[in-house]
């Protein structure tokens, strides 16, 4: 399938000077919350109003939305502020509403992603509507998953795409409520170099104090854009408190942003040059986590050997594990000093610490 320029017509004839942003609270709580927070943000950068009607809670007892009274508010927001809104959708119902209640862009959320018969049915229910559809990606790191939503959109019909970056679950991260796992989203640009991408850094940080430098790293890799929950009153907001800003700290986070101009060839390079660079870096970082979980297996096989008395070294194994590498590596393009090298160095690391246990 491919997406075409047509696909992003929606972004670029807004015509806008900046990456876009779309903001507003996590949820619609009240009128007064919804219309307050809409009319502040009326001073920052944003150029789409944000706010969950439905909330899909990972587990109930938590506040489910307000539902489909809280539409008329999105309502009022466009006529009072001009903002063009946004909803999340998660059923053929949801469609049907958003849309009698002039809902201008729907994104589908991050559990809904997840289900390929979820998907289909809100696709079916928007066939002959033609109103942008962002999917964000799935909770868990699949982007087939991912690729496939956006492929039974455009399938039904819909040619008004973009897709949310907003991260993975994940158990054991000290740093992100949701790990960004950039690499997916690089590689969804590369299959997909048309489709706008947008950062939606909250649910990445789930924190306030890390969004800037998260939303830096979005920018350096070219993203089309950001969506950040912002709330009149973060602090008291009935679903996400910890990561919603108000209005005046989302345009310090704008502001702070470096953003490089397109303008002249110089910028373009030193921009193109900053993205590859901070590719590189993220994949340097994925290859130190390789490296360190490919270690620990060390380890434990060394523990086992230890364990039964058997020798660490076995030649037959490394030599047909080589070979197989340096086919492997001949197939990406890479030489077979360069794999040999690289793959000595692993084993020569991982027998000492075989020897170590
Ligand atoms: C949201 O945007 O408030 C939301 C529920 O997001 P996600 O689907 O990414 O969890
Ligand atoms: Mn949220």
């Amino acid at each position: 399938m491919e997406i075409t320029k047509e696909n992003r017509k929606w972004l670029d004839e807004m015509g806008l000077s900046h990456p876009i942003v779309i903001a507003g609270p996590c949820s619609a709580e009240t009128e007064e919350q919804v219309l307050k927070t809409a009319h502040e943000l009326k001073k920052t950068d944003t150029n789409v109003f944000r706010a969950g009607i439905w909330k899909p809670r990972t587990r109930p007892g938590g506040f489910e939305g307000v539902g489909a009274v809280g539409l008329p508010w999105l309502q009022r927001v466009k006529e009072e502020t001009g903002f063009k809104v946004t909803t999340e959708v998660g059923n053929a119902n949801h469609v049907e509403l958003a849309l009698k209640h002039g809902i201008d862009i729907l994104w589908i959320g991050a559990r809904t992603t997840v289900n390929p018969f979820v998907v289909q049915e809100i696709a079916d229910a928007l066939k002959g509507v033609d109103i942008p559809v962002l999917v964000k990606n799935p909770v868990n790191p699949d982007l087939p998953l991912w690729l496939g939503a956006v492929e039974r959109f455009k399938t039904a019909g819909i040619s008004q795409l973009g897709v949310i970056h907003r991260g993975f679950s994940t158990y054991n991260s000290l740093h992100y409520r949701n790990k960004p796992k950039w690499h997916l989203a690089i590689e969804l640009k590369k299959e997909f170099p048309s489709l706008p991408l947008i950062l939606d850094p909250s649910h990445i940080c789930g924190r306030r104090d890390t969004l800037l430098d998260v939303s830096q790293t979005g920018l350096d890799l070219n993203y089309d854009g950001f969506m950040i929950e912002t709330h009149i009153d973060p602090d008291n907001a009935w679903s996400d408190a910890a990561q919603q800003v108000t209005p005046a700290q989302l345009s310090q986070i704008t502001d702070d942003l470096k953003i490089r101009q397109k303008s002249s060839t110089k910028e373009e390079f030193q921009r193109k040059l900053t993205m590859h660079r901070k590719e590189l870096d993220l994949i340097d970082g994925s290859i130190i986590d390789i490296l360190g979980d490919r270690m620990g297996i060390a380890k434990e096989i060394g523990k086992l050997k230890h364990s039964e008395n058997v020798a660490i070294l076995q030649s037959s194994r490394w030599s047909n594990m080589l070979s197989k590498m340096v086919e492997d590596g001949k197939e990406k393009g890479l030489s077979k000093d360069f794999i040999e090298e690289v793959f000595r160095a692993i084993h020569v690391e991982s027998i000492n610490i075989q020897h170590k246990v």
